[in-house]
């Protein structure tokens, strides 16, 4: 046998889905290990979700690109009691949001402006798809949305160097952070993309986790509909990452049909169409019969409290902590403690912390540099099932209860 002699295009694993291996790896070891690394929601699948999905498990034919219409019409009615009225014809499914927003870079084929920090997988993307992330802080107070004078003179600055920026990314609520920025940030980005002529893509997965149900998720669709995409899936608020399945809203008019095309043109070309089963579990899961908003609305207020129960205790401990404001994640800056941490155990960064933690604990984290992040910052992700307690009023009492 001949050995190839080249090496393949090295495509690193995204660290989430590192963290999960390497736990895997290390309770096959007999290692009881602690996840707060994987982006899962610690609740159980609701049965009724279930009992659909295998009522559909039959269908084994390929179904429509764009999803059926019975999916398309659900979404559709989901976005119009949030206010945001839509043509299902607007709508597209794929299997997971995650290679919707793939296939909505490859569509429009520009620069992306990506936050910092962000969700992982948005700036790994970017290449994938043959176009170039350009890198715009936040405040982690108030992350997911960059301000508009950063963003512009970011774009200005790409452009002039000879860059075409076509996209800007925002997640309400945010990953890592779970923060939820204000509809005055949302509002003045809005503005700003119109000027500079940007579509934005407005990842709203963590929607129904706003721990705060009065606290409306201030959607750039409302502000600048003719230019935003707005994606959510059934992964976070149904915990059925594993089941892929996501929508996308496209924008109504021209552009919107133009943009559909180059989705539905990669989409056919990957993944042809989303599981038919999932689909029609979907379709049930966005006309959200109270079964399932009652179990959601459980999943809100457990995550609510267990993220502000641990950001409490980094708080306590000296680190930089943003409220939890939606989500599960808790996002503590442990640059204040960065001397005690280096003499204890050499930790200069938060990818040697997060190590540590794996290789001496089995404790599975993610270091903020993974978010595009300078070292300092760690995003944990906290569930319920984490929780002592069998049922989840045990759980919560335990939690409003020092030890
Ligand atoms: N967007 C954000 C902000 C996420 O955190 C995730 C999952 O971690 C996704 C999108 C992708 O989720 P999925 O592909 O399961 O829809």
């Amino acid at each position: 046998a001949r050995p190839v002699s080249f090496a393949p295009r090295p495509v690193p694993l995204s660290p989430t889905l590192a963290v999960n291996e390497a736990l895997a790896r290390k309770r096959r070891e007999g290692v009881r290990v602690l996840p707060l690394g994987f982006g899962e929601a610690g609740i159980p699948i609701h049965p009724a979700l279930t009992r659909e999905l295998a009522a559909a498990a039959g269908r084994g034919g390929y179904g429509p690109v764009a999803g059926s219409a019975a999916l398309r019409a659900a979404a559709a009615g989901y976005w119009a009691r949030r206010g945001l009225p839509t043509d299902p014809s607007t709508v597209v499914c794929g299997p997971g949001s995650k290679p919707l927003l793939f296939a909505l870079l490859m569509a429009l084929g520009g620069d992306v402006v990506v936050p910092t920090p962000s969700w992982v997988s948005y700036a790994a993307q970017a290449p994938l798809a043959g176009v170039r992330p350009v890198r715009v802080a936040t405040p982690p107070g108030e992350g997911g949305v960059p301000r508009e004078a950063l963003l512009a003179d970011a774009v200005v600055r790409a452009r002039a160097a000879g860059r075409t920026v076509r996209t800007v990314i925002v997640t309400l609520p945010d990953n890592p952070t779970g923060t939820l920025a204000s509809a005055e940030t949302v509002r003045r980005l809005c503005a700003v993309a119109r000027d500079l002529d940007l579509v934005i893509i407005s990842d709203e997965i963590y929607r129904d986790l706003v721990h705060d149900p009065a606290r409306a998720v201030p959607s750039p669709a409302r502000y600048a509909p003719e230019r935003t995409v707005v994606t959510t899936a059934l992964s976070k608020s149904l915990a059925a990452g594993g089941w892929r399945l996501g929508v996308a809203r496209l924008p109504d008019g021209p552009f919107g049909a133009a943009l559909r095309a180059g989705v539905l043109g990669t989409a056919s070309e990957i993944w042809s169409s989303a599981p038919a089963p999932m689909q029609h579990a979907a379709a049930y899961a966005f006309a959200e019969p109270p079964e399932l908003v009652e179990h959601i609305d459980r999943s809100r207020r457990l995550h609510a409290a267990v993220t502000r129960a641990v950001a409490a205790r980094f708080a306590e401990a000296g680190a930089r902590v943003p409220r939890p404001q939606g989500a599960f994640y808790v996002y503590p800056d442990l640059a204040p403690l960065r001397d005690e941490l280096r003499r204890g155990n050499g930790v200069r960064t938060s990818a040697d912390l997060s190590g540590l933690l794996l290789e001496r604990y089995g404790v599975g984290v993610l270091p903020g540099s993974s978010f595009g992040e300078p070292p300092g910052a760690l995003r944990l992700r906290v569930a319920p099932s984490l929780l002592y307690g069998e049922t989840d009023e045990q759980r919560l009492t335990a939690l409003a209860s020092p030890d």
